[in-house]
This record gives structure tokens, sequence and C-alpha cells, in this order.
């Protein structure tokens, strides 16, 4: 482990034996990160990159109590949940207590992916049902049942080696910028209202077609399909009519849990719903792998009662739940919620502030530390700034080392959710980068428009100059 590859080395071996499949941020220049800590990376060569984009990292990157944690118990003990542990029931406890009173059984499993994974099976345990709702460009994980849910993957599968199975059924996602409904048209409300009756129309479907609901599963707040909030009353609404067609609700809290958004613990809590199942993950061990389904006991009960003896072999091992209890205990301790709430309105406002300047930023959305900025060519038709996008997100990186994502349908949504000891002064550096980014764009834009004048004069010049020449010639022959 001593010796220590160069950039290229490691790039060859990449190359060599791990697939292409396997993605890399800024696949065209990839960072090699060797060490980071707080909201710092670091590359390499010494240079310090500012993290906006990694939600898993929660509490900072290598936060030395969750490591001294971790180390403690790796030395004394690791082995399977079949043995009594205080770490695993203090974890399940610490956890529930965060949530709902219903939401009080643990299952602790090792990624999102296994947590949705889990979820579908009690859910179909508990309903009997076989159909499935899921929004638009969601993404729930890369094992093949949540795959089947993932319409973010399964509509860029060119090859169709994945398809969509008959028992999942897509509804919008509740975009009110650039979605079905969209606020340049109806109020917040109706918004929220006609996003729901989407879901009542597919439970209705479901029903005409003699089958039976089985579960909805949504983000909070959808990461995947561009930063979008729910639009107001629609997440009760929608639970509502899947509670009343027998079906369970799910809510995946695997990128937007444990404080991000400030106010509340969980991004469920501000639209005011209980989920009947809740997962968990990324942020939950602040980098290792520990994740959890949380669900009520009667669904449990069920699970149970169908004979089922679950185990699986690292979840919920001592030293997962020792590092879940250290973020935990980190973000209570540091009051990290508060400052995600502080730091989040802080930086929204600031780019609030900012879009008064460009036309280019067309709608800012976010809540805590969780921020879309959707760039737009033209702000009354709302087509999508892709390409902009990509240049605000490779200018960052590469002039101010300042690290964003973009994402949405489009891929023209800037994406950041940092670590949440994120600051007010980062968000200064980022939001001065930003304006100097958009500055350039707008320069670039108004030359075009001038080349683009100054052409059609030079040809209806040349076309004036022609014709007088014609008209000479005209002359001359006559
Ligand atoms: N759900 C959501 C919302 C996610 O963003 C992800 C991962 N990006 C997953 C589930 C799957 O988590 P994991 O990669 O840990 O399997």
């Amino acid at each position: 482990m001593d010796k220590k590859l160069s950039k290229t080395e490691t790039i060859h071996l990449r190359k060599k034996h791990i697939s292409e499949a396997c993605q890399l941020f800024f696949k065209e220049d990839p960072l090699k990160i060797v060490r980071a800590e707080r909201q710092y990376m670091v590359d390499e060569d010494g240079n310090s990159y500012l993290d906006c984009i990694n939600n898993v990292c929660h509490v900072g990157h290598c936060h030395p109590y969750v490591a001294d944690e971790a180390c403690k118990q790796i030395r004394i003990l690791n082995t399977n949940n079949r043995y009594l542990h205080d770490n695993l029931v203090l974890l399940a406890k610490k956890l529930t207590e965060t949530l709902p009173e219903k939401l009080c059984v643990v299952y602790l499993v090792n990624s999102g992916s296994e947590a949705n994974d889990l979820a579908i099976r009690l859910a179909r345990h508990y309903t009997r049902g076989t159909e499935m709702i899921t929004l638009d460009h969601a993404y729930h994980g890369h094992v093949s049942s949540v795959m089947d849910i993932s319409p973010y993957k399964l509509n860029t599968n060119v090859d169709g080696s994945h398809l969509k199975p008959d028992f999942v059924h897509v509804v919008p996602c509740p975009d009110s910028y650039r979605g079905k409904y969209r606020d340049d048209k109806y109020s917040p409300t109706e918004i929220g209202q006609k996003y729901a009756e989407e879901v009542k129309e597919t439970i209705s479907k479901i029903h005409q077609q003699g089958k039976q609901l089985c579960m909805y599963i949504a983000e909070s707040m959808q990461s995947c399909g561009g930063q979008i909030i729910m639009p107001e009353g629609y997440l009760k609404q929608v639970y509502k009519y899947v509670h009343d067609a027998g079906g369970v609700c799910i809510a995946d809290e695997v990128q937007v849990g444990f404080g991000r958004v400030g106010s509340h613990f969980w991004a469920f809590q501000p639209e005011g719903v209980e989920p009947d199942i809740v997962t968990m993950g990324k942020p939950m061990g602040n980098g290792h792998p520990v994740a959890a389904v949380v669900t009520t006991q009667a669904i449990s009960d069920k699970f149970k009662a169908s004979g089922m003896q679950y185990f699986n072999t690292y979840g919920g091992n001592p030293v997962s739940c020792a590092v879940a209890l250290a973020v935990l205990h980190v973000i209570e301790d540091e009051k990290l919620q508060e400052h995600a709430l502080r730091v989040g309105n802080y930086w929204i406002n600031k780019v609030k502030e900012i879009m008064q300047h460009f036309p280019i930023i067309g709608d800012v959305r976010g809540r805590g530390l969780f921020l879309g900025i959707d760039l737009v060519r033209d702000r009354n038709t709302r087509e999508p700034a892709t390409q902009e996008a990509q240049t605000v997100v490779r200018r960052m990186k590469d002039e101010a080392r300042i690290l964003i994502s973009s994402d949405g349908p489009y891929n023209n949504v800037l994406k950041t959710k940092p670590p949440m000891c994120f600051s007010e002064e980062n968000v200064d550096e980022f939001c001065s980068k930003l304006t100097e980014i958009l500055t350039d764009l707008q320069k670039v834009e108004i030359q075009t428009v001038l080349g683009d004048i100054i052409d059609n004069v030079e040809k209806s010049t040349t076309s004036a100059r022609d014709l007088n020449q014609n008209w000479g010639r005209t002359a001359a022959v006559s």
C-alpha cells in the first residue's frame, strides 16, 4: 500500500480493469482525490477543492469523531448481527426517536439500493398488491428490483436491456417549473392538486385492470429529476389516494435525510405526511456503507408472519452501527441541522439576488443545503441552457476548484448538496465565481446577438451593393 501510482498510471489501470460503465465525475478530466477534510477535497498535487456535491460525507469528510468511533469498534469486534450487540439496538432507538412514533421497527442494511429493495418486499407482503407507482426521472438504486422503479436510468438504457415492467406505473415528476403543470399557468395549490390527480388516475387505471396497488415511492425532494421541491399539498393528497387504495407510501430519504433540509430532520416532514416506510442511506455513514429501512410494527409483523427469516451478513454490524451512531451524535453536537437552515437560506437568497442580473437563471429552488439553479436560454420559453450549465460546471472546477454537478431531464440544473459544515464564506466563494462565469456567458450572448445583427446588416448592404451593380449592369445593357 506504500506505493503511490501517478495519475496516469491510475487512469491506465482503471481503463484496463474497471468497466467504463462505472461512472466518473468529470470524465474528460477526472480528479484523483487523495484525501479530504470537512468540505474540502485534495488532489494528488495538493490542490484543494471546495466540495459542493458530496452529500454522503454529511458531517464533513473524514470527521475525526466518526473516524475514531469506527477505529475503536473495529479493534474490538466486527461480526454479523446474529449476536446481541448494544450498537445495533442503540442505533435503532436513536433513529426511531427522529421519526414519527408509528415508524418504530428498523432493518439495517448496507446501501440505499438494498434499503429500497427491502422496502419493496415489505410493501408486497403487507399489501399483497402487485402494482407500483414511481415518479418520472426518479432514481432509487442500482439493483434490478429498484432499477424497475427508476425511470432516471430506464430512460437512458438505449439498448432496452432493462425495460420498465408492466407492474410499474410512472407518474409525472411534480416539477412546477418545467414539468407538465407549471407555475406560469397555475397557482401553487393547483399545481399540487393537478400532479396528485395524475396519481389518482393511475390508481383508477390499475383498478380497471383488476389489479391491486402495492406502493407509491418518491424521494421527499427529488434530487435526480433536477432538485425538485414538491408542490404545495401534493404529497399529502397523494398519500391519501394511495392509502385509500390499500397501498403503502415509501419515502426515499437516501439523499435528502438527516437534517439536510434544515427546518426538519427528514425531508418528508415539511410536507406534513407520515410515510409507512422510510429508507435511508448515504449520509447515514458519512461514507461508510450503512443504510436502513424503518417501518411500522404492522408492516414488519406481516413480513415475519410469512415465515421470513431476514438475514443480511453485513447489515447492522457493530462497526457500521458505531459509525451511524457517531454521525447522529455529530449532527446533534455541532447543531448541523440548524446550520444547514441558516447557510441554506443565505445561499438561496444570494442566488436569487444574482438571478435579478442574469436572465439565464430561470429558477432557483431549494431547502436547506439542497439547491438547484435552473439555467434557461429564454425565461419565457424556459428553453434549457444545457451547454451553458456544462460550461459553468467545468469552469467552476478548472478555474476556481469548486465542485458542482448538473442534473435534470435536460442536464441544465446546477445541483449542490454539500457536506453539512458548508459555510457562508463557501457560499460567497461559490456566488462570486458563478457571477463571473454568468457575466462571461452573457457577454458571449451579447456578442453573438451583435454578430448576428452585424451579419444581417452586412448581408443587406451586400445585397444593396449587388442590386446597385445589377442596376449598373442593366443600365449598361440597356
Ligand atoms: N435512492 C436515492 C434517492 C439515491 O440517490 C440513491 C443513490 N444515488 C439510491 C437510492 C441508491 O443508493 P446506493 O447507491 O447506496 O445503493
